[in-house]
């Protein structure tokens, strides 16, 4: 509950970012709080222990700076997840829908396989389209979803609903 405070008072609002009637929830003073920063990210060390995770996926760009010191401290490794065209290996690659249009994520495929139960990390989950590709990409890269954790989850949209089939019983914590 005291963590929950903290973290909420270090997210502030910026109305009409990125663009006219969207409020952007900002982590920016949560990350130049080494207090805040720690708190969140010991509490998704403990939640990648009771995942059983033995992998944490990062969502470019704000899941890379959450999850990885998640991924040291837990002491396994980090696997970007990254927008299209941006890794230079053979890479897996999952289309999906945009507000307006589509977008591409992908992953070395080298990066994940069978016996790997990975943790997702990302900063929000909004419409869920991010999340749910990523999950995608785990699965067919053979690896089994532990679980997915978020710093905020907009409940005022869809995204719980929309990721539920493809959580498949794993858990989704909003912290
Ligand atoms: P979704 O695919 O769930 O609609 O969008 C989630 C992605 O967009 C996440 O990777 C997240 O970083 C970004 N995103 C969407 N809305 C916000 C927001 O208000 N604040 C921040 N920090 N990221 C957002």
């Amino acid at each position: 509950p005291e963590v929950r405070e903290l973290l909420l008072s270090r997210i502030t609002d910026v109305v009409d970012y990125p663009k006219p009637g969207v409020v952007f929830k900002d982590i920016t003073p949560l990350l130049a709080d080494p207090k805040a920063f720690g708190a969140l990210t010991d509490t998704l060390v403990e939640l990648a222990g009771r995942y059983g995770a033995t992998k944490i996926v990062g969502l470019e760009a704000r899941g890379f700076i959450l999850a990885a010191p998640v991924a040291v401290k837990a002491g396994i490794g980090f696997i970007p997840v990254r927008k299209a065209g941006k890794l230079p290996g053979a890479t897996l690659a999952q289309a999906y829908e945009l507000e307006y249009g589509t977008a591409e994520i992908e992953v070395h495929a080298e990066d994940l396989s069978a016996g790997d139960r990975v943790m997702v990390i990302d900063d929000v989950l909004a419409t869920g389209g991010t999340a749910e590709a990523s999950l995608e990409l785990i699965r067919r890269a053979g690896a089994e979803v532990a679980g997915v954790a978020v710093l905020m989850e907009l409940s005022f949209l869809p995204g719980r609903e929309k990721l539920s089939g493809a959580l498949a019983g794993a858990p989704l914590d909003a912290l």
